[in-house]
């Protein structure tokens, strides 16, 4: 496995692998189990998988947030090659941004639902960055998580407007036994919150099974408002009950059509989401 940090470098290294089909993981590190299936699915599909590294000043619009994220650099690279990655992409902001873009990316009403609306700027820093990288890696096929479910929509828009000769691979979510979805973030939940954070995925279920019984979407809402109030140690966000094709809420359940249900609630400082589609 070759671990690179400089643009050109890497660039030079993939160029020089002609007619290979290239597969794609751009992670911000701390990699986990989930990350680990993208990277397998990939080896499965491709000749040469890459992942990227690289915690993204400019997509955290907090502060303490980017500061206090995860970055275990070299447990992550023993992972990759373990999992039979080819190549790693983890640079420095400096090399990223030597000036910081100029360029501003708007989704449009992306930008104002759910992590667009409570992450203002958000979505411009992962456009921006993943557009970096795939001029960067320049792959065949990139893999992104539906545990990121407005994320997988916002990098649909950027390989069709862009019209990025990429296919966009979305692998389904990889959860503790317990439910919680896997989250470079799950590292941060301390002893005494970890047993509660189950309780986000619980809240999804419950939701399904509340819309399944003929319940509105709005009183299905103010029921998961009553379940997180009555579990304080959590601060909800959002739940939102989305169309899967657009993500646009919805006021009335259609059995036919898939749903999507998206949940973002921070538990003891960490802030965690999560989603379900049916
Ligand atoms: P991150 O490092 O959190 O930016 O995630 C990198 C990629 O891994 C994104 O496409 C995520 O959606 C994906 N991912 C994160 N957690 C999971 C998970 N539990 N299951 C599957 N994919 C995930």
């Amino acid at each position: 496995m070759l671990i690179f940090d400089n643009i050109i470098e890497t660039q030079n290294f993939l160029k020089s692998q002609h007619g290979k089909s290239i597969g794609f993981v751009p992670t911000m590190g701390a990699l986990h189990e989930g990350h680990r299936a993208l990277v397998k699915k990939s080896i499965a599909e491709n000749d040469l998988t890459a992942v990227s590294i690289f915690v993204n000043p400019t997509q955290f619009n907090n502060p303490d947030d980017l500061k206090k994220y995860p970055r275990t650099l070299e447990e992550d690279c023993k992972l990759l090659e373990e999992a039979g990655c080819d190549v790693v992409f983890a640079p420095s902001a400096e090399e990223m941004y030597p000036n910081l873009p100029q360029l501003k990316i708007d989704f449009g009403f992306l930008e104002n639902i759910m992590e667009g609306e409570f992450r203002p700027g958000h979505f411009n820093g992962v456009g921006i960055v993943v557009s970096k990288l795939f001029n960067i890696i320049k792959p065949n096929r990139a893999y992104f998580g539906q545990k990121d479910i407005q994320q997988v929509a916002v990098i649909n828009r950027l390989i069709n407007d862009l019209s990025f000769d990429i296919k966009l691979v979305v692998c389904e979510t990889i959860r503790e036994k317990d439910g919680l979805a896997m989250s470079s973030r799950n590292r941060r939940l301390t002893e005494d919150v970890r047993p509660s954070a189950p309780k986000i995925f619980q809240s999804l279920v419950i939701g399904k099974k509340l819309l399944l019984e003929g319940n509105s979407p709005f009183i299905v809402k103010n029921k998961i408002e009553d379940f997180y109030n009555s579990n304080p140690e959590f601060k909800l966000e959002y739940y939102e009950i989305a169309d899967f094709e657009t993500l646009e809420p919805i006021t009335e359940f259609d059995k036919k059509r898939k749903t999507a249900l998206i949940v973002a609630a921070h538990l003891g400082g960490v802030r965690l989401i999560d989603n379900k589609v049916f």
